[in-house]
């Protein structure tokens, strides 16, 4: 069988953690170590979030252990603190004194 080298997308081995993967990504699952560890990552996560969470799976749980499973990298660090740094209550008001700083160094600039 011709095995392909090129690896699935995170999004496609996140759906084959959930067994919703098409028989071509599994078939590469099971024969490339690299994605099964991956694999093997996102089911842990999975189920950490399942014995903490004992509703239904939400629409969006795919999107949550992608986030989750991505922030567990630090290669993703400054990608991951990118997308999250609006929800910390510190960094906003920094950037919220920093802009106010701004518009004031700018309007006396302009006064001048
Ligand atoms: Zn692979």
């Amino acid at each position: 069988m011709n095995t392909t080298t090129t690896h699935p997308t995170e999004e496609v081995l996140v759906e084959c953690a959930l067994d919703k993967g098409n028989e071509v990504q599994l078939e590469h699952i099971k024969q490339c170590p690299q994605c099964r560890d991956y694999v093997e990552e996102i089911r842990s996560v999975y189920k950490d979030i399942s014995s903490i969470d004992e509703e239904p799976v939400p629409e969006r749980l795919a999107a949550k252990i992608l986030a989750i499973s991505r922030s567990k990298r630090p290669q993703n660090f400054v990608w991951n603190f990118l997308q999250t740094w609006y929800k910390n209550p510190f960094l906003i008001g920094i950037v919220t004194v920093g802009a106010i700083l701004l518009l004031y160094g700018l309007m006396h600039l302009c006064m001048q």
